[in-house]
């Protein structure tokens, strides 16, 4: 039956990308675009858009895409998403959107997540920038961190009039997709076109001013006169495993590793000044996205042999798919069921072992997933000489201890009110990763989106 499978998106070929740093994915040509567009039935009762955690008004743009109005369909996505081109990469659309198009229970569901990139790519390429802000209302707002939770409600604030400023930590904003999400997954000079679109909508980002040392919370709102703060501050604190030799030279946290390849740019050393050190051998401990990330970064970086060693099975990793499979096109050793015991080292205290265990699983956890544990007697030894940990990744404390009466989980999210992000401070609202702990780029900018729209209502309810 015509229509049953989407239109192939081109990509570089898995041996001449696992050497460099360029965009994996190309992305669909205007031709491509149209005819995947074409597959879209256009429902009426449109199940795609449930899946969307910002709303976008998927059949209508597609609609767009159908007829060649790529400006029209980039007004319609941008009414609802300040970064459409981040999310037509990094989003896990066979999960929302996707999962959910009626295209899907017969063939491959529309390639939206490619459309909207391709769309959000045309604008850029053709200079479209979404609509200014309304005119100011005299009120500020204080966003505190620049990842993808705080420059939604940033972009969603200043189209209401607000006037806003990002608080971000770090010397330029983007959080995660500027840190952590590599090049070629997504390029840096994407992320910033789509900061530089709010820019131009009136918000004002201030770099290197770490909410908690800078300011405090309580000094933006007393002292500095804004009348609501948003903390979309992330969860960018590393966990580790608590194993012998975790501190060895040559083990890093995934968060450090990958902060020194994009952010500081050590994958063009020594033309830029951060270097970064892989071995010729690299275990990755953990399954998900971060895990990949890192996997297929230290591959690009010359090392031969990458393991990804998890103690669940490939059906629990939470990675996604596309993730995974571009990484076992560029040759990562996938080592499944396996746990690491020990890092071992020589005399310099370098890393040059690693101790596993394999293991067995059994009854499902409170995650849902089976619980794995140890095969007695069944450890063996790897050659390493770097070990890159991603196991995942908890709020920084420090804007919880500077702040009294914020009300936090056990292990560091902020409580929120989950339809407004209301927190325990009346005008203080928080959504993202901060709140949730590690979660997705589509989740935080939701959140965003809701925290805006209720700090919209608190500041006419408290004028
Ligand atoms: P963040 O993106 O973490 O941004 C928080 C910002 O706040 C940071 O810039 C930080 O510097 C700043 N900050 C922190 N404390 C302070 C302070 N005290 N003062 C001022 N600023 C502060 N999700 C996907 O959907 N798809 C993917 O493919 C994907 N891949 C990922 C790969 C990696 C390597 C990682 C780490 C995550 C990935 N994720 C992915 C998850 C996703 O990136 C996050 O869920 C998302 O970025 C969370 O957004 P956020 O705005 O809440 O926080
Ligand atoms: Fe188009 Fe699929 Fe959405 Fe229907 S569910 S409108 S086919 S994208």
């Amino acid at each position: 039956m015509e229509g049953l499978t989407r239109v192939p998106v081109r990509e570089q070929e898995p041996e001449v990308r696992a050497a460099n740093f360029e965009e994996v994915c190309l992305g669909y040509n205007e031709e491509e675009a149209v005819a995947e567009a074409k597959r879209c039935l256009n429902c009426k009762n449109a199940q795609c858009m449930k899946g969307c955690p910002v709303s976008i008004n998927i059949p209508a743009f597609v609609e767009q895409v159908k007829n060649g109005d790529f400006t029209k369909a980039y007004e319609i996505i941008s009414e609802s998403s300040a970064l459409p081109a981040v999310c037509g990469r990094v989003c896990p659309q066979e999960s929302q959107c996707e999962g959910k198009c009626i295209r899907g229970f017969k063939g491959d569901p529309v390639s939206i997540g490619k459309l909207e990139r391709f769309v959000a790519d045309t604008a850029r390429e053709n200079g479209i920038k979404p609509k200014t802000a309304a005119e100011k209302n005299g009120k500020k707002v204080a966003v505190i961190g620049g990842g993808p939770a705080g420059l939604t409600c940033a972009g969603d604030l200043a189209k209401m009039g607000y006037d806003v400023t990002i608080f971000e930590a770090f010397h330029k904003a983007g959080g995660v997709l500027g840190y952590g999400i590599p090049e070629f997954r997504l390029p840096k000079s994407i992320v910033q076109k789509e900061i530089d679109n709010l820019k131009n909508m009136g918000v004002k980002v201030e770099t290197s001013m770490v909410i908690g040392k800078t300011f405090t919370i309580d000094e933006l709102m007393k002292e500095e006169g804004y009348s609501a703060v948003f903390i979309g501050s992330g969860a960018g604190l590393p966990s580790f495993m608590h194993i012998p030799g975790e501190n060895l030279n040559g083990v890093y946290s995934a968060n450090e590793f990958l902060t020194r390849i994009n952010l500081m740019k050590a994958y063009q050393f020594p033309s830029a000044d951060t270097p970064v050190y892989v071995g010729k051998n690299v275990a990755v401990i953990g399954g998900g996205n971060v895990a990949m990330d890192a996997a297929r970064s230290a591959k690009r970086l010359g090392a031969e042999n990458v393991y990804i060693i998890y103690r669940r099975s490939e059906e629990e990793m939470p990675a996604r798919l596309e993730e995974v499979h571009h990484a076992k096109e560029e040759g990562i050793i996938f080592k499944m069921l396996c746990n690491p015991t020990k890092i071992i080292g020589d005399e310099n205290f370098w890393v040059k072992e690693i101790e596993c265990i394999e293991m067995e699983l059994g009854e499902p956890d409170a995650s849902g997933r089976r619980r794995p544990s140890p095969k007695a007697g069944s450890e063996f030894t790897l050659d390493m000489e770097t070990v890159i940990v991603a196991i995942g990744q908890s709020p920084n404390p420090l804007i919880k201890q500077t702040t009294p009466h914020l009300e936090t989980q056990k292990w560091g999210g902020i409580i929120t009110d989950e339809q407004t992000g209301a927190t325990s401070i009346p005008g203080v609202f928080a959504g993202g990763d901060a709140v949730t702990g590690a979660a997705t780029v589509i989740l935080a900018m939701g959140a965003g989106k809701t925290a805006a729209k209720n700090i919209d209502e608190y500041i006419k309810n408290h004028q």
